[in-house]
């Protein structure tokens, strides 16, 4: 018998395993089960080179549980192992690299949790001793049994098998008696060796039988020996994919379509990529892609393997290229899985433009779902939205699409101002702003519908893509104002006509919280609406991505500020005009003179000192000058609110495009409708 003490310099590392694995104990079994494969494997290769020229049999793996004597086995009929192999392999080899590993990553227990490297030591996380009895393939081996209880000794003499292979018996330790349940080892397996190339077996088939689910005397095989992805693409029909799918993802709508991925250089990666129907839920923690590694499940968090928006998408992802033993920080910078990841950006962008080329009408139908995902691509992958500008399409408020291309060629005629931008115009609500849509529409205009839940930050890229473009939401200015053209009118009013008329609306305000309003002038059509209001678009895209990005506070803390335009060509407002002058003038006129007087005055005085600061004197007089400025204009500013307030319509006016906004309501609602009712009498 050998005795000896497994090569590891640290005083034990048991403990240590068990500290850090300690949330993911179940991956033990993925270790063994995929070593049992691996020597499944070998065995065979061995064979098809005629080196091994004995029976094959059986390959399967087995997975026992005797509950009564507290042992879990992981049995397979694969090459098997000699004392020297176990030397070399289990004793020696298999943690010369551990402490350093241990050392570098011992702040980070999530380095090495869930993550290949541990292997075989992995069953001293749920067994406090652990049996190997083995046979080589090898022709005259003897038969080995290894025994540790999980202190850096072992022992390793004769042993008593016959048949080749390996049994892995793990003497389950106390805290972990849920591994002695079959219905537990079932849901790991499942989890875990789906999709194994050789059968893995454990515990039977049940059926219903006088009443309840029983045991048949048929072996249960976990595992799908070739899965889809395994296979080439020419050998599946649409129906393999869907099915796949459905396996996949039980009790999902079936996805809009897949890609399967397959290359073997410079990496190895093979894989399946759905489209499932993302709508407006960010649910990607369910349903997640999957990772494997040569057909073992490795996790279903892939970030930093595949780009951060292709976490839309499901399937399986299976690459030996990946390497797993390490951080999420590290991945991200690994050179191989960038060039992954880059491939896989290509091949979506890839597929993507060829749906769109080989049938656009169905492209056009599957648009809607997958916008979102397209456009949180274009928004964080620079690659993908420069490939993606070729098949992205853009909607207008009459539902037809438009690649960019097609739509500039549309718009482009109409809508460029007289500093030849291209004028884009967009809705994100075509009810609420319904009146601004059919302005534009009226003008020959085309208003395009951005209402997804991205689209505030979409706008900027597209403003960013196209040249000299400009995107404008159709309510955030009167339509002439949006698309300036040279021959555009300028409102024809008096600095007189210009002030009273801003006195009368700007008095007859509602307050409205968190809300400021200025009032401006226009010269619009005269069958243009009397009064619009509009949002500008700067501040109304700040204050949103405000409310998206806590960081930009400083926005969001604004009050809305809204734009009352009054269109001076309106016969309403012409006769306002007219009517506020004849009854205003000879009172406001003076007032007016006098303002101007004192102004003068002060420049005058202010002249007079040069460079140089007024003396004290000039200093007193231009105080009270002001002074006097500021009591004029406040006895101007009562006289126009009094007699505004004897005016209906101008409230009505404001009421009315207030109420076009939404923007009217309780009191001044409350009112308005009042108002209206008298105004009928
Ligand atoms: P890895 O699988 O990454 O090499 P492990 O710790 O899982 O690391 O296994 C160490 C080695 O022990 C394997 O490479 C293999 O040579 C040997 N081994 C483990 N389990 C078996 C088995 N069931 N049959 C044959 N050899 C095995
Ligand atoms: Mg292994």
């Amino acid at each position: 018998m050998q005795k000896g003490t497994i090569g590891v310099t640290t005083e034990n590392i048991f403990p240590v395993i068990k500290k850090f694995l300690y949330s993911d104990h179940e991956i033990f079994l993925r270790e063994l089960v995929s070593n049992a494969v691996d020597a499944t494997q070998k065995l065979r290769t061995l064979a098809s080179f005629g080196e091994f020229k004995g029976e094959l049999g059986a390959l399967d793996v087995r997975v026992d549980i005797d509950a009564a004597a507290g042992t879990l086995t992981v049995r397979d009929r694969g090459v098997g192992m000699t004392a020297d192999d176990i030397d070399r392999y289990i004793n020696q080899i298999a943690f010369s690299g551990a402490e350093e590993f241990l050392a570098k990553y011992k702040d980070s227990a999530n380095a090495i949790i869930g993550h290949f490297g541990l292997g075989f030591y992995s069953a001293f996380m749920v067994a406090k001793k652990v049996e190997i009895h083995s046979l080589s393939y090898k022709e005259g081996a003897e038969a080995v049994r290894w025994t540790c209880d999980g202190s850096p000794e072992y022992t390793m003499e004769k042993g008593d098998r016959t048949e080749r292979g390996t049994d892995i018996i793990l003497y389950i330790d106390d805290e972990s008696k849920e591994f002695l349940e079959q219905v537990r080892i079932d849901t790991l397996l499942k989890k875990y060796c789906r999709f194994l190339p050789v059968p893995v077996i454990s515990g039977k088939e049940q059926e219903w039988k006088d009443g309840k689910m029983t045991d048949t005397d048929r072996d249960l095989v976990i595992n799908a020996t070739e899965p889809q992805w395994m296979k080439k693409p020419a050998d599946l029909k649409d129906e393999d994919y869907l099915n796949f799918y459905r396996e996949l993802y039980p009790g999902q709508d079936d996805p809009l379509f897949w890609i399967h991925l397959n290359v073997d250089y410079p990496f190895t990666l093979t894989g399946i990529l759905y489209f499932p129907k993302i709508k407006n839920n960010f649910d990607i923690n369910k349903n997640r892609i999957q990772l494997y590694c040569n057909q073992v499940f490795v996790t279903d968090s892939v970030e930093g393997v595949v780009p951060e928006f292709m976490m839309l998408l499901q399937g399986v992802i299976d690459s030996p290229d990946i390497p797993l033993n390490v951080s999420r920080s590290y991945l991200q910078s690994d050179s191989a899985v960038k060039k992954i990841s880059g491939y896989i950006t290509k091949k979506v962008s890839g597929r993507l433009e060829e749906l769109f080329k080989a049938d656009r009408a169905e492209f056009e139908k599957k648009w809607d779902d997958i916008r979102l995902f397209i456009v949180y691509g274009m928004l964080t992958d620079e690659k993908f939205c420069d490939a993606a500008l070729k098949f992205m399409l853009l909607r207008d408020t009459e539902n037809r699409y438009f690649t960019a291309e097609e739509y500039k060629k549309l718009v482009e005629a109409e809508q460029t101002d007289a500093d030849g931008n291209i004028i884009y115009l967009y809705t994100t609500d075509p009810v609420a702003q319904y009146s601004y849509i059919k302005a534009a529409n009226d003008k020959g205009y085309n208003v395009l519908l951005l209402d997804g839940q991205l689209d505030n930050h979409f706008v900027g890229l597209l403003e960013q893509k196209f040249e000299k473009t400009r995107l404008v939401r159709v309510d955030s200015g009167v339509i002439d104002q949006l698309i300036r053209k040279a021959d555009r009118k300028e409102a024809d009013l008096t600095p007189l006509q210009r002030n009273i008329l801003t006195g009368i609306f700007s008095s007859q305000l509602p307050t409205v919280e968190k809300t400021n309003f200025l009032v401006s002038f226009e010269a619009m059509a005269p069958g243009d609406a009397p009064i619009v209001i509009t949002q500008e678009e700067f501040m109304r895209r700040m204050k949103e991505m405000a409310a998206m990005n806590p960081g930009m506070n400083f926005y969001g803390e604004l009050p809305d500020s809204y734009n009352l335009v009054v269109n001076t060509e309106h016969p309403l407002i012409v006769a306002l005009r007219d009517k506020a002058g004849k009854e205003l003038d000879s009172e406001v006129n003076p007032l007016a003179d006098s303002i101007d007087s004192d102004n003068a005055a002060i420049s005058e005085i202010r002249k007079a000192a040069g460079d140089k600061a007024p003396d004290a004197e000039g200093e007193q007089k231009i105080k009270e000058l002001e002074k006097a400025v500021g009591e004029t204009r406040e006895r101007q500013n009562k006289i126009v609110a009094d007699y505004a307030a004897g005016q209906p319509v101008v409230k009505q006016l404001i009421d009315l495009a207030l109420l076009g906004n939404g923007l009217l309501r309780g009191e001044a609602l409350n009112e308005f409708i009042k108002r209206s009712v008298s105004l009928l009498a």
